[in-house]
């Protein structure tokens, strides 16, 4: 069912990991900002040279180029049955922008969730966090390591930290969101789109709730 949803939470609260337990379950796509410029950067392209900077700084990237990578990426065809939003919109400017797309498209949400965890856990999470750089699975050094040494066990590729996880900068990435970030938890309560989870109820926990309050996308 076309399911339109915003994850929205700070770094490490785990929209990925939900994003992917719903995704499982609905026939929508995952769009996560993060890994869309990350493969950006990869692959050198003009957007990625621009946003690498600002993402090691633990940063934002400027809103244009978001929004103009969002314009583009909601317009293919694998997007117009529905959708995960994760890591956008990131601020107020970025959910301004993207009401009239939505609009545009006679689009509408059907839910913005918010994955709450404090910030002491955050960092816990992120210090420990590996994440394949094949495949972009997520690993924990304390929860969850890959059973052989760096080596991912679903795909063999190289378990590594990412330039942004280390405490320093995860102290930086948890003042942006704070600052341009938590002002959307209002900005969607108004329109009482909003749900709060709690962020350590299991991997699965946003799509138990979606499915208890009957989200369909209907
Ligand atoms: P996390 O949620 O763990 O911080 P993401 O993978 O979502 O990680 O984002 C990594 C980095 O990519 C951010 O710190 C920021 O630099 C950039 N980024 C991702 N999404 C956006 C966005 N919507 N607007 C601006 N910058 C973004
Ligand atoms: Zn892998």
């Amino acid at each position: 069912m076309a399911m339109r949803i915003i994850l929205i939470g700070p770094p490490g609260a785990g929209k990925g990991t939900q994003a992917a337990s719903i995704i499982e379950k609905h026939p929508i796509i995952h769009i996560s900002t993060g890994d869309i410029l990350r493969e950006n950067v990869r692959a050198g392209t003009e957007l990625g040279q621009t946003a690498k900077r600002f993402m090691n700084a633990g940063q934002l990237v400027p809103d244009h180029l978001i929004i103009a990578m969002m314009r583009d990426r909601l317009a293919e065809d694998d997007a117009q049955n529905g959708f995960i939003l994760d890591g956008f919109p990131r601020n107020v400017q970025q959910a301004d922008a993207l009401a009239p797309l939505l609009d545009d498209m006679s689009l509408r949400l059907d839910a913005v969730v918010l994955l709450e965890i404090s910030d002491e856990a955050v960092v816990r999470r992120l210090e420990g966090r590996r994440v394949c750089s094949s495949c972009g699975m997520i690993y924990n050094v304390y929860s969850h390591p890959p059973k052989a040494d760096d080596t991912c066990e679903a795909c063999g590729g190289q378990v590594v930290r990412r330039a942004d996880d280390q405490e320093s900068v995860i102290r930086g990435r948890l003042d942006v969101y704070h600052k341009e970030t938590a002002p959307l938890v209002e900005y969607y309560e108004r329109s009482g789109l909003l749900h709060r989870v709690p962020a350590d109820g299991g991997p699965d926990s946003a799509l138990k709730y979606l499915e208890s309050i009957g989200v369909s996308g209907k």
